[in-house]
Formats: C-alpha cells, structure tokens, sequence
C-alpha cells in the first residue's frame, strides 16, 4: 500500500487546507481535513454506500439492514433475524459477564 504524498489539501473546496495527516473519505475516497472528512461535512454523495452495509456478521447471512443491529454480547452487527445471540455463533454468551482472572 502506498502512502500519499506528505500532505494533502482538502477536497472541500471552500477549504482546501494542506494537511500533513490528510483523511480519506471510506466512502467516496477523496481527500479531507480532519474537520471535513465526515460524510455530513463534504455532503458526501458516496455515503449511502457505508449506510447500507450494515451486513449481518452470522455466516451465509446476506441480510443488510439500514440501521447497525448490534449484539449486546458480542458487539458484532447482524440482521434482524440474528440479532438475538441464541441466532448466531455468539463469542459473548458463553462467558460471563464479568471475568473472574485473577
Ligand atoms: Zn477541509
Ligand atoms: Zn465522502
Ligand atoms: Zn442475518
Ligand atoms: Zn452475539
């Protein structure tokens, strides 16, 4: 992987900031300041994509849901369906709540 060239301006064009830590966009992949490179700042077109990949973490499940479905266990993402941990491979229901090493 290559890294870009020390710093970057920002792709904002009201900004433009050379950053010398430039952050790129997962979803439209172009380049940001730090105070830009969240979707609502750049009014990104591309974030649609990361909204709807909210992927169910059970295998075989390609369910996608709009919203994160968060496991209380484990904290992994999954559909509807599989969302209780009795539903999917659970790596939190077996152990205890609270770990007893030591
Ligand atoms: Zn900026
Ligand atoms: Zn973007
Ligand atoms: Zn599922
Ligand atoms: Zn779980």
């Amino acid at each position: 992987m290559e890294l870009p060239d020390l710093g970057a301006p920002c792709s904002e064009a009201a900004c433009r900031r050379l950053d010398f830590l430039p952050l790129k966009c997962d979803a439209c992949e172009r380049i940001f300041c730090a105070d830009h490179v969240s979707y609502a700042r750049h009014r990104c077109t591309s974030a649609y994509k990361k909204i709807f990949t909210n992927k169910c973490g059970q295998a075989g499940c390609r369910q996608r849901e709009m919203m994160p479905v968060l496991c209380e266990q484990c904290r992994r993402n999954f559909c509807l369906k599989h969302r209780h941990p009795l539903d999917h491979d659970c790596a939190g229901a077996a152990r205890a709540p609270v770990s007893r090493a030591g």
